[in-house]
């Protein structure tokens, strides 16, 4: 190897790191979109489902008010009627009538009251979930707007680093070139690394004396026996 050979390959793997990098970050924007629009579309249909909830209960307090005007006409009804009972058993037939009215007036009454306390309830639900839907629409219209400026922020970016790589490329023998670009390729993170403490800084095994003394001398281009990455001896390991 020589020294301006490693130092144009470690520029060019600074500047692939960058761009494998940034693709990573590009490919993840459209899930990240899907995910915040998909979150929406949730929030809008648990507020759909608690309105219908509202409606659902309004209903039945109507129905039930409906059932306390039929049973209040009933009784008026039996009174008229009891009014011109002609026998004392025909009066009381018509007391018991009215009674029974009574009752069942008195039972859907509690009723009543029982589903205004949930109407209560369900309302406040639907406001809660009010609040959700309009959080997320929001979080719709910033971060996916922010997310598509951000690629376009990767995209120039990518094409300023690209632009300086065929001059790199072209001061290394294309064997390394070929080869380095294979092991990136594979490991898609840094395949050019120093040696620490006598071992191989991306594979982090300890490395023979010969593969040592190999990078040490600077002779050739060594590469780690455990992972093929290309070692170089900053004098730092
Ligand atoms: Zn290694």
């Amino acid at each position: 190897m020589n020294a301006p050979q490693l130092k144009s390959l470690l520029k060019l793997q600074k500047n692939d790191l960058t761009l494998i990098q940034l693709k990573k970050e590009a490919q993840n924007v459209p899930e990240r979109q899907e995910q915040i629009r998909k979150n929406a579309q949730s929030a809008r249909d648990q507020a759909s489902a608690a309105h219908d909830a509202v409606k659902a209960c309004e209903n039945a307090i109507k129905q039930i008010e409906l059932e306390v005007e039929t049973a209040k006409e009933q009784i008026n009804k039996y009174k008229t009627q009891q009014m011109q009972a002609r026998t004392n058993e025909e009066y009381k037939a018509f007391e018991k009538e009215i009674a029974t009215a009574g009752g069942k007036i008195g039972e859907l009454e509690d009723r009543e009251l029982l589903e205004m306390t949930r109407l209560d309830e369900v309302k406040a639900e639907w406001a809660k979930a009010l609040e959700v839907e309009k959080a997320a629409e929001a979080q719709v219209a910033t971060e996916v707007q922010e997310l598509e400026e951000r690629l376009n922020v990767i995209r120039s970016t990518f094409a300023d680093v690209k632009e300086g790589r065929e001059e790199l490329v072209a001061q290394i023998d294309k064997e390394i070139t070929t080869r380095y670009m294979q092991l990136l390729n594979k490991n898609q993170n840094a395949v050019i690394v120093p040696i620490r403490q006598k071992s191989c800084g991306g594979c982090h095994m300890t490395l023979t004396p010969q593969t040592l003394h190999d990078a040490h001398s600077q002779q050739k281009w060594t590469v780690c026996n455990f992972c093929g990455r290309y070692l170089y001896d900053d004098g730092e390991g």
